[in-house]
This record gives structure tokens, C-alpha cells and sequence, in this order.
């Protein structure tokens, strides 16, 4: 009897914990999928659009919890925004970054089979001068729609984790590639700088304290490249 006791609330404690993790999933009506699925879109079309870009793309919501990334299929330019990271964004410039670094992407699929291969954002297959030329060519997407290019500093510093080395990984490293697109936005886009909305995010200040070793190199290098005295944050 008693074990048959045991194995009942065994049994009981099992269908619990089932019923949580299916409660989890009910919290999320369809209306709210339908909100997400139509913002995706809506950011989506505005950067196609604002930049002339004529190839086709379609705008995907997965709402799995567990996948803190975005996905572009090089091979029906479908980008894909997990619910994963939506969690993390603030505002719709931080949407914007990842979704305009998919673009990105998405515009070289197709060219070639290496290439389109690898233009997908996959952790370990993607070559490292495809991932920068992605986060770059996003912050120009970006700027001419509308948006505010630090976010992407931003984002990338929420939810991109850094490895310990890259020289086996294909993939960058997170602060080389927070640097470079920190020294893009400086070059090419100063006054988002300049004028900097996000000074006091606390993501960025981290990113102000961890990069600043690389950060003072920079201003050295711009320096002595021209007369200019400037020191943006
Ligand atoms: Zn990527």
C-alpha cells in the first residue's frame, strides 16, 4: 500500500509540474501572438522599404521561449525572431538591430553557394567577415530608417554572450564586434554619439567599462588621423 502511495504521489507531482509548463505556454493569447507577429512585420517592411531593398523577405514570430536569437534561411530568406530574444528588447530600435543584421543577410543569400550557405546567423558557421559586414551594413539600415543605431550595442550586449576564444569558432567574437560597430556608428554617424540617447542605459555603460581598453586605443588611432579633438561616449 504504501508504495502504491509513493508511486500516486510520484504520479501526482509529475502531472504538476506538466500542468505549470502547459500554464506557461496558455499565458500567451493569441491576440498577444498576433501583436508580436504584426510589430515584426511592421519593423521588417520599414527597413526593406526605407532602403530599397527589392528582394523579397518574410517576417516570422517562433515563440519559443528557449532560443535568444534570430534566424535568417538562406535559402527562402525567411528571417525568423525567436521569442527568446524579443524578451530582451526595450524599444523598437533594439528590434530594429537585430532584425535589419537578418536583412542583412537575407540580401546575400542566394549569391553564390558558399555564401548563401553561410549567410545565416548560426553560432558556428557563420565566417567572421560575414557577421561584421552584417552589423555594419544594419547600422546604415538603420539610420535611413529611422532609427537609433546604438541600439545595436545595446542589444548585442543584453543577449550575445562572449566565448572565451574565437580562433576555432567561425563565429566573432561579441566584443570585437560591439567594437566595430561601435567605431562605425563613430566614423560614419558621430551625432548619434554625440548626442547619445542611450548614455545612461545601464547596458550600455557596461559596454563603455568593458570595451574601454579597445575604446581608448580607437581615440589614439583617431587622433592622430586628424586635428579633430573629440571624445564621444
Ligand atoms: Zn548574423
Amino acid at each position: 500500500m504504501k508504495k502504491i502511495l509513493v508511486l500516486f504521489f510520484a504520479l501526482l507531482i509529475t502531472s504538476l509540474s506538466t500542468v505549470f509548463a502547459a500554464s506557461e505556454s496558455i499565458l500567451v493569447s493569441s491576440k498577444e501572438l498576433e501583436a508580436i507577429q504584426k510589430h515584426i512585420g511592421e519593423i521588417g517592411y520599414n527597413i526593406l522599404n526605407s532602403n530599397g531593398i527589392e528582394k523579397r523577405m518574410v517576417f516570422i514570430f517562433d515563440n519559443s521561449n528557449k532560443i535568444i536569437n534570430a534566424g535568417t534561411s538562406s535559402v527562402s530568406r525567411t528571417i525568423v525572431v525567436y521569442r527568446g530574444i524579443y524578451n530582451f528588447m526595450e524599444d523598437d530600435n533594439e528590434l530594429a538591430a537585430v532584425m535589419a543584421h537578418e536583412i542583412s543577410h537575407g540580401v546575400d543569400s542566394y549569391d553564390g553557394i558558399f555564401k548563401g550557405l553561410f549567410s545565416g546567423c548560426r553560432y558556428f558557421f557563420t565566417p567572421r567577415k560575414y557577421e561584421y559586414k552584417a552589423d555594419k551594413r544594419a547600422v546604415d539600415y538603420m539610420v535611413n530608417a529611422g532609427y537609433n543605431p546604438v541600439a545595436m550595442i545595446i542589444i548585442l550586449n543584453k543577449v550575445a554572450s562572449q566565448y572565451r576564444y574565437d580562433w576555432w569558432f567561425t563565429y566573432p567574437l561579441t566584443s570585437r564586434r560591439l567594437m566595430q560597430v561601435y567605431e562605425y556608428i563613430y566614423t560614419k554617424y558621430p551625432e548619434y554619439l554625440a548626442n547619445n540617447k542611450y548614455k545612461n542605459n545601464i547596458y550600455y555603460q557596461n559596454f563603455l567599462l568593458t570595451s574601454r581598453e579597445n575604446r581608448e586605443k580607437f581615440q589614439e588611432k583617431v587622433k592622430t588621423k586628424s586635428t579633430k579633438k573629440v571624445h564621444y561616449l
